[in-house]
């Protein structure tokens, strides 16, 4: 189905942009935008660099999960390792670079499953969720304030995990469906990159 004139009649033209919060990850903005109908209204928004996420799958069919505590939803979460794009990085670097850091694992073979886009009502945060094959282990590089837990499941463990509650965290659970529908040979839209 196209999309063009059904969002030709949805544009909000944004009037103005006002900077309420300048963080170190999160700028936080105040838009006036003219809605399709001529009126105004306002948008909060947070703009965010966008991340990359990186499903493993090793020889023996194991997927590595990490088990981090997340201040913002107060807990400890299962997740896909994943970290923000640096100004100007590609985000499969950002994927080989934090798979290093964080899980200590470099991949040889590398495929993009696809594009979340998370938080669309506030943020223009969005995720690459790559497929990392070929594995091989090296020494885990973790910034200075991170701490978190790693596990090696197998896969039909961590899928089950994906239903049965235990993983809330939408990019694990987006990257672990896209990863089955990968082995089946349906994600259409999967690239194999260099
Ligand atoms: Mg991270």
């Amino acid at each position: 189905m196209t999309h063009e004139t059904i969002d030709a009649r949805l544009t909000e033209t944004v009037l103005d942009e006002t900077l309420v919060y300048d963080g170190s990850l999160l700028k936080v903005r105040r838009m006036t935008v003219r809605l399709p109908d001529g009126r105004q209204a306002h948008r909060e928004t947070i703009r965010h660099p966008g991340a990359s996420a990186i499903v493993t799958l090793d020889a023996d069919g194991r997927i590595v999960l990490e088990r981090q505590w997340r201040a913002p939803a107060g807990g400890a979460f299962w997740e896909i390792p994943a970290g923000k794009i640096d100004p100007g990085e590609d985000p499969l670097e950002t994927a080989r670079r934090e798979l290093i850091e964080e899980a200590g694992v470099s991949a040889a073979r590398w495929t993009h499953l696809g594009t979340i886009h998370n938080a669309i009502g506030y943020s223009d945060e969005h995720i690459e969720i790559y497929l990392a094959r070929d594995l091989t282990p090296c020494q885990q590089r973790l910034d200075e304030n991170e701490f978190l837990t790693l596990v090696s499941v197998p896969m039909q463990e961590a899928f089950e995990m994906t239903r049965n509650g235990a993983i809330t965290d939408v990019k694990t659970l987006i990257g672990l469906g896209w990863l089955r529908d990968y082995l089946d040979g349906s994600l259409s839209q999967a690239k194999e990159m260099a």
